[in-house]
């Protein structure tokens, strides 16, 4: 099977499975407009986001790695009235682009983007008065491991940390791949399978955006 095969099942899914949704398509025009990278979630990806976020009642979500916010709207789609996302972006252009798409959907009132380096901004949040229930890692691969602490200390017990691109056409898996990105997953991983802290799995996942896969941990 190849990247088409994986396209036409992805569309054909989601002809069943998904209906139009107009701030969801701005967001992604937008972007393009901008000459944003295509590194988004997929449309199913992000509709698994948003089920998940329901399926737990999650009030309070961060995610770490913005761009142009679209997975921010799938995940802010799921949240109650009173609900809050947060979400890390380092490029001003990606969190301008954001802010414009969040509010384009109207969710400017539920949603922060905090520009800067992540995990600058993840050391001055506080798991109290409320934690997160839902942790969303989509940003600099190498820094994977850094940001599943600061996830760890952020969510509340029974709460899900979710990391993306954990593996990419199998390469993580493949030792000839020495790149960043691919050690930075190895190295989470590594830390994973001595953590008390948390129950994970691997999601692998094919269709528009190739192979790859998340990372579904359950905080204990
Ligand atoms: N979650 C987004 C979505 O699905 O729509 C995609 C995020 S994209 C894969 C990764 C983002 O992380 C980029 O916008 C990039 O600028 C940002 N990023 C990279 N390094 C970062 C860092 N050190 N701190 C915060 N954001 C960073």
């Amino acid at each position: 099977t190849t990247l088409d095969d994986w396209e036409r099942s992805d569309k054909y899914h989601n002809s069943f499975l998904l209906s139009p949704d107009p701030a969801l398509e701005a967001a992604a025009k937008r972007n393009d407009e901008h000459g944003l990278p295509e590194i988004a979630v997929s449309r199913a990806q992000g509709k698994f986001l948003n089920l998940l976020a329901q399926s737990i009642g999650a009030k309070r979500i961060l995610e770490v790695g913005t761009l142009g916010g679209y997975s921010s709207i799938w995940l802010a789609k799921a949240l109650p009235h009173d609900g809050t996302l947060v979400t890390l972006e380092i490029s001003e252009k990606h969190a301008q682009v954001a802010k414009e798409n969040i509010a384009a959907a109207g969710l400017a009132d539920k949603v922060s983007v905090i520009l800067g380096p992540a995990i600058d901004s993840l050391r001055t949040l506080h798991p109290t008065p409320e934690p997160f229930d839902l942790v969303f890692i989509d940003a600099d691969k190498q820094s994977n491991t850094a940001y599943f602490v600061e996830a760890k200390r952020l969510v509340r017990k029974g709460g899900i940390i979710i990391v993306d691109n954990v593996v990419r056409y199998a390469r993580v898996a493949d030792p000839r791949y020495t790149d960043e990105m691919s050690e930075g997953v190895r190295d989470l991983l590594r830390a994973l399978k001595d953590d008390k802290d948390v129950e994970a799995t691997t999601i692998g996942t094919a269709g528009e955006k190739g192979y790859d896969g998340f990372l579904y941990a359950l905080r204990k």
